[in-house]
């Protein structure tokens, strides 16, 4: 299942916000919440308006290969 992806707000990198979509919905999350970043090793807060969900590679890749 794909993970959650947010931003960390220190290195402006996309980090794991250690959720995948089969245990949060975020389009019903409410309000933040906190998680250890692995980027920058602290705590961050986000929330659902800026998180996304990971694009999965390994099926883009087989999707561009069903189609060669
Ligand atoms: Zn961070």
């Amino acid at each position: 299942m794909p993970r959650i992806i947010t931003v960390c707000p220190t290195t402006g990198e996309d980090v794991p916000t250690g959720h995948r979509t089969q245990d949060l919905d975020i389009a019903s999350m409410e309000g933040t919440r906190a998680f250890r970043c692995p980027v920058c090793k602290t705590v961050h807060n986000w929330s659902a308006q800026e998180a996304r969900v990971e694009v999965g590679v390994p099926e883009a890749a087989h999707y561009r290969a069903a189609l060669a």
